[in-house]
């Protein structure tokens, strides 16, 4: 099964290659590609989005919305990309740093602090920075980390999840009368 596929700019449209790793993350195969946009990017048509392509791949359920790093344990917050959260804060999910909220400051521990108010759940100081230089000191400050996933995505880590615990999707939807959050809020997805 092949872990590459061309992704575009949902700004300008150019495109790019990432590699889909197993532990859910990605890397970018052509480091300097930027194209300054800031802005979200889906995979072209045809090419599976990693959640799908963790799908078919038979990975564990927990693999398709991971709750931590894996390397330096640190928590995730999966931040829904049709949030005005997200709108704030999605210019700072920068390739090769990693976006943290705390309950205290990060200043010294980060890259850069991110002048942001808004409590996810889990403080109101935001950071960021790499990962490989802060992940230790975050861990110790309790930090998150934000993870930004959109509905498509959580539609089929619920469909996982459903599966893993014997219930068909179309069951369960009939079940919730098509209210999907209902079934997301069961499994802490954050649907909306
Ligand atoms: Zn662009």
């Amino acid at each position: 099964m092949p872990n590459i596929f061309l992704q575009e700019c949902d700004g300008c449209g150019m495109q790019f290659e990432l590699e889909y790793l197993k532990n859910g993350s990605y890397n970018y195969v052509n480091s300097s590609v930027d194209c300054g946009c800031e802005s979200s990017f889906s995979p072209i048509e045809g090419a599976p989005s990693i959640s799908e392509w963790l799908v078919k791949n038979g990975e564990e359920t927990i693999n398709t919305m991971p709750d931590k790093d894996p390397d330096y344990n640190i928590p995730y917050i999966h931040l829904n990309t049709s949030t005005k959260e997200y709108a704030e804060l999605k210019k700072y999910f920068i390739e090769g740093m990693n976006l943290v909220v705390a309950h205290r400051p990060l200043g010294s521990y980060s890259f850069a602090p991110i002048p942001y108010s808004e409590n996810l759940g889990n403080g109101c100081y935001y950071a960021v920075g790499p990962i490989a230089k802060y992940g230790e000191d975050w861990l110790k400050l309790k930090a998150q980390i934000i993870k930004p996933i959109t509905n498509e995505e959580i539609i089929l880590v619920l469909k996982e999840k459903l599966k893993t615990d014997g219930i068909e999707w179309e069951y369960a939807l009939k079940e919730v009368e098509g209210d999907i959050e209902q079934i997301a809020e069961a499994y802490k997805a954050p649907y909306v």
